[in-house]
């Protein structure tokens, strides 16, 4: 049987702030909100000591690291109350309530439920933001280790930026995703692209082809049965194949400084992925983790992030006193020493936003 325990670490909802997309922090939850999540906590206890697998390592045993109410979370969405209670009711969630266990063996977190929301709820949501950026570190690092005479297979490949690059770049590259809005996008771009759900590794692959190399960026994170893009990618890739995976960074610096972001808890991301987590969810589908690499953060970005949480400049931004830019720098400057002194600890351990594990396919047994 199952074994997750329900620590009340429900109280760090309350403590850490929460950033929104434009990196300001909104204002805390209402006294009723937060009532509502204690009361679920106990409700809850004994559901979570009967939790399900870690869906990386298979361990039993976890923690309850944080509750998330989705009608809450789908303010920070959007302001428009009748888009937040259609994503509500389209993230198909009993309750509306979503817990985070923290595997206790490989240190994943993943939803329970871990029921990830369809192509309706990612449809109005990505009317809504704008989540697919042009540039990635990973696209360019991937990229580099290319050579022009191999081919390429990109598992969620939104509307192309990255089949685009390989494209430029003389490599032979086709893609899927389970948003036809997007296979459409690739198709008018000139791309080769095919509508299909990682639920299955039975499709073909676009054109019957084996890719060398395997590509699946922001993904993973997305999945409610993350181990099936392995066994998709097994069954697509080329005898000699490599994977790359890039999921967000265990040491982003909103994870380093223990702020909540919305758009890395459920419903948009299921699981937040570790190093070990990486490794062992290939065990048993022939593929094998060679490397785990950390994006790289730069000074002034690391100064940006610890200068902009100091209580000063919160005071000053609460006061509506920084929403002059000129003025903003001013006092970002004037906390850069002491930001720079409190950056020490963070040093060693904060990343850029995404960590890309490379994998190679091994020949061994492959686990049902
Ligand atoms: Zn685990």
């Amino acid at each position: 049987m199952a074994s997750y325990s329900a620590a009340p670490r429900v109280n760090r909802i309350e403590r850490e702030p929460r950033i929104q997309m434009n990196g300001s922090i909104p204002q805390a939850d209402s006294a009723s909100e937060r009532a509502s999540l204690k009361e679920h906590f106990e409700l809850n206890t004994e559901v979570a000591s009967n939790g399900s697998n870690c869906p990386a390592c298979h361990s039993t045993a976890g923690l309850v690291v944080q509750y998330i109410d989705l009608t809450s979370q789908h303010r920070r969405y959007s302001e428009d109350a009748a888009l937040q209670c259609q994503l509500t009711a389209l993230a198909g969630v009993p309750n509306h309530m979503v817990e985070m266990v923290q595997c206790d063996l490989c240190g994943l977190e993943f939803a329970k439920p871990l029921r990830a929301p369809g192509a309706a709820w990612y449809g109005l949501v990505y009317e809504t933001l704008d989540l697919y950026p042009a540039k990635r570190w990973e696209f360019e690092f991937v990229l580099k280790t290319l050579a022009p005479s191999e081919t390429l297979g990109e598992l969620g490949c939104g509307s192309g930026e990255f089949l685009r690059l390989c494209q430029q770049a003389g490599v032979s590259a086709s893609g899927v995703d389970f948003s036809q809005q997007a296979v459409d996008s690739c198709c008018r771009a000139g791309l080769i692209a095919k509508q299909i759900d990682l639920k299955s590794d039975t499709v073909a692959f676009p054109g019957g082809m084996h890719p060398e190399v395997i590509v699946a960026f922001q993904v993973l994170e997305h999945l409610e049965c993350p181990r099936t893009l392995f066994t998709c990618a097994r069954h697509w890739a080329s005898p000699q194949g490599r994977l790359w995976i890039a999921v967000p960074s265990n040491r982003r610096p909103s994870r380093c400084l223990h702020e909540r972001d919305f758009l890395d808890e459920p419903p948009h991301h299921m699981t937040r992925w570790t190093e070990s987590a990486l490794i062992r969810i290939a065990e048993g589908t022939g593929w094998q983790c060679r490397r785990v690499i950390y994006e790289p953060i730069d000074w002034s970005t690391q100064l940006w992030w610890i200068s902009t949480r100091s209580s000063v400049y919160k005071l000053l931004q609460d006061a509506g006193l920084l929403t002059n830019r000129w003025l903003e720098r001013l006092v970002r400057a004037a906390l850069a020493p002491s930001a720079w002194v409190r950056s020490v600890p963070h040093r060693s351990s904060i990343s850029g936003q995404t960590m890309l594990a490379e994998y190679v396919r091994t020949d061994t047994h492959i686990a049902s």
